[in-house]
């Protein structure tokens, strides 16, 4: 049998007594060894909603192992640590890794279907990044454009308002947790692309080949 969902559990009330209860569920009992009046019972759940009831004491004589609790949220803890170590450009990157590693539940990962995944993922929330600055452009008056004669265009760029600037900074966000997890497939930390990147762009600029395009320049 399966237990009862709180606002539709039964009410009930000891005709004797007129104590009142709350019927969690009708389960099934195992015992080992028999139970006396008063004795203290373990109820607990299957997977499935199932209940099931068994004596203190041999739920407690080893049978069964605690498992450890999952980590899928982050914490006051995380926010902390990441706080203290964002003092360092360094461990910023990785401590937002680590912390946002534990928010990280999604298909096929540690597999290269994860990797598929968080990259499709990331460019959706690039995507919605772009539509906010599309959104700032058509309806915030980000850019103002006059059409005068022939092909003369007058362009008048204004502030971003602090709604949108909050939405962006939102959406930036979301790409960083995406690419934090692409770095999680690959087995690297955030400050290892960080670095490659800054590597990059200085060994190009030594051989003054900052602009034109191509990866490999
Ligand atoms: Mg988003």
């Amino acid at each position: 049998m399966t237990a009862n969902q709180s606002e539709n559990a039964k009410r009930v009330r000891h005709k004797r007594r007129g104590t009142e209860y709350t019927v969690i569920g009708t389960g099934r009992i195992q015992i080992g060894k028999p139970l006396n009046d008063m004795d203290h019972v373990v109820i607990y759940w299957g997977d499935f909603g199932d209940l099931w009831v068994r004596g203190e004491d041999e739920f407690l004589d080893g049978r069964f192992e605690e498992l450890p609790k999952p980590i899928n949220r982050i914490s006051l803890e995380d926010v902390e640590m990441m706080r203290a170590l964002a003092n360092e450009p360094r461990n910023a990157l990785d401590a937002y890794q680590q912390v946002a590693t534990h928010s990280a539940i999604y298909p096929g990962q540690g597999t290269p279907l994860g990797l598929v995944y968080v990259a499709l993922k990331m460019n959706g929330e690039a995507g919605e990044l772009a539509e906010h600055v599309g959104k700032a452009m058509r309806d915030d008056g980000l850019v103002s454009t006059i059409f005068r004669s022939g092909n003369d265009t007058e362009v008048t760029f204004n502030g971003l308002s602090p709604k949108r600037r909050a939405l962006l900074i939102k959406e930036i966000g979301d790409v960083l947790w995406y690419l934090s997890a692409a770095c999680n497939e690959l087995g690297i930390s955030l400050s290892h692309a960080a670095e490659t990147n800054i590597g990059k762009l200085y060994d190009r600029g030594q051989r003054n080949a900052l602009s034109g395009s191509g990866d490999e320049r």
